[in-house]
């Protein structure tokens, strides 16, 4: 294993006898998410270049209510308590697509629910286009319940937006939130090497970047407590038990080539490539959140799946400007800028493969939930752009 010191540049080369990917989600390969800068997918993206699957890739949860344009979380909990999403002629529209559970509907209805009326040119700003937006009212609930039980949310609106909740409503759009999809590994961690019960030796992953796959095609709010405290929990166990028998690898002489190479390749390439990755990462993102959304269809998907292929040649030419070794960030966003890249073409692929909809996966061209064909898992293989499916049963949980 090669890893970059980020204060030096240094390369350095571990061995060890079990290994775990705990790299969390990939909501940054879309334009508007509830995902922080580091959700990059590099857990999954390593696997998938090295020739291993990713499983359920096409089923991506998008929460309602996400700050316009930067996506930061408004937590259900402001609904909880009352709060109304309204359209641009003030109506409540969750009452047309949800009569008794109205906005606390589950987060695939409610989103699709918005990116209907926006579609539908009942957004603020009526354009129909997919970046439009919905208000969040939370005016009737008064200073002293937004204060006291929902302050974060009056901060957040505060800082980011100049918006006093009390007196505004709150500019929200559906943000790409979790990703249910990942590194396939049994409830031990132990990561699947295919549709077989077969494992990479001494491979572990857990958390979001990894997919037991309790979610099903939607998780519910909470629940990915399960992918840490229980599944990450099981695997440091298995781990554990693992070491105790296993060999410790060495290391070869040349263990580190390939990748300073592929570093000196970026900081030393000539030729007008995008510096930094810029534009190649500007288009992924709203590709992504244009094609690959909360609505889904075949002519978008097939248009992702071609222009992401596009992005992943011009990739190829993208140089780093900063040619420093100490805190190289420009360094750092290209090689993940390759990660988002890998995981948002698996995405695509795995979206267009699946001509039904469930969950979170919503196809327009197919809105039924299809159990005769589509009651499967999906497998993806982004080194020979492969996409399968897997019979439903899962080995049986030892505990
Ligand atoms: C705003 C928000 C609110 C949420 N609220 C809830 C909730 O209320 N209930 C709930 O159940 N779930 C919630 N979720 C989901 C839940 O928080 C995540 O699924 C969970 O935190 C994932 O944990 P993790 O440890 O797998 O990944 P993360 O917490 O994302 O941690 C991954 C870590 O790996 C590091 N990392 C990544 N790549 C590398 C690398 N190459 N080298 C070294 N380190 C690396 C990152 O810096 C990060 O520290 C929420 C998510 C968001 C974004």
């Amino acid at each position: 294993m090669v890893a970059v010191e980020l204060c030096s540049g240094q390369l350095h080369t571990f061995t060890a006898k079990a290994i775990l990917f705990a790299t969390g989600g990939f909501g940054r390969m879309y334009r508007i998410t509830s995902n922080a800068y580091a959700n990059t997918g590099d857990g999954p993206a390593i696997l998938a270049r090295r020739g291993g699957p990713l499983e359920e890739m096409e089923f991506f949860q998008f929460h309602p209510t996400g700050i316009r344009e930067l996506g930061i979380l408004i937590s259900e909990a402001v609904r909880g308590e009352g709060g109304v999403m309204r359209n641009s002629q003030g109506e409540r529209f969750m009452e047309r697509y949800a009569p008794s559970l109205l906005d606390l509907a589950p987060r695939d209805l409610a989103s699709r629910a918005m990116m209907t009326e926006i579609l539908q040119g009942r957004g603020i700003r009526g354009d129909r286009r997919i970046d439009d937006y919905l208000y969040l009212d939370a005016t009737h609930l008064g200073r002293e319940i937004l204060d006291t039980k929902l302050p974060d949310i009056s901060t957040f609106s505060k800082t980011y937006l100049d918006i006093d909740p009390a007196e505004q409503p709150i500019p929200v759009h559906p943000t790409t939130h979790y990703a249910m999809g990942g590194i396939p590994t049994d409830v031990n961690g132990r990561v699947r090497a295919g549709a077989e019960n077969t494992f990479y030796e001494g491979l572990y992953a857990a958390g979001e970047c990894a997919c037991v796959s309790v979610h099903g095609a939607n998780r519910l709010g909470t629940n990915s407590l399960l992918d840490l405290i229980v599944f990450g929990r099981r695997a440091g166990r298995h781990i554990a038990e693992y070491v105790g028998q296993a060999e410790m690898p060495g290391i070869a002489r040349d263990e580190a080539d390939p990748a300073r190479e592929k570093i000196d390749g970026l900081m030393h390439r000539s030729g007008g490539g995008d510096p930094h990755g810029t534009s190649i990462r500007e288009t992924m993102q709203n590709l992504m959140t244009e094609k690959v959304g909360v609505y889904r269809d075949e002519e978008g998907l097939s248009a992702a799946v071609r222009e992401l292929k596009e992005l992943r040649r011009q990739y190829q030419e993208v140089r780093v400007q900063d040619r420093g070794a100490a805190f190289n960030f420009d360094l750092l966003e290209v090689l993940e800028l390759q990660n988002t890249l890998d995981l948002a073409l698996i995405t695509a692929g795995s979206a267009k493969n699946r001509q039904e909809s469930r969950g979170a996966h919503s196809r327009e061209d197919h809105p039924e939930r299809d159990d005769e064909n589509w009651l499967s898992h999906s497998l993806a293989y982004l080194t020979r752009l492969f996409w399968d499916r897997r019979p439903l049963s899962r080995p049986p949980v030892s505990t």
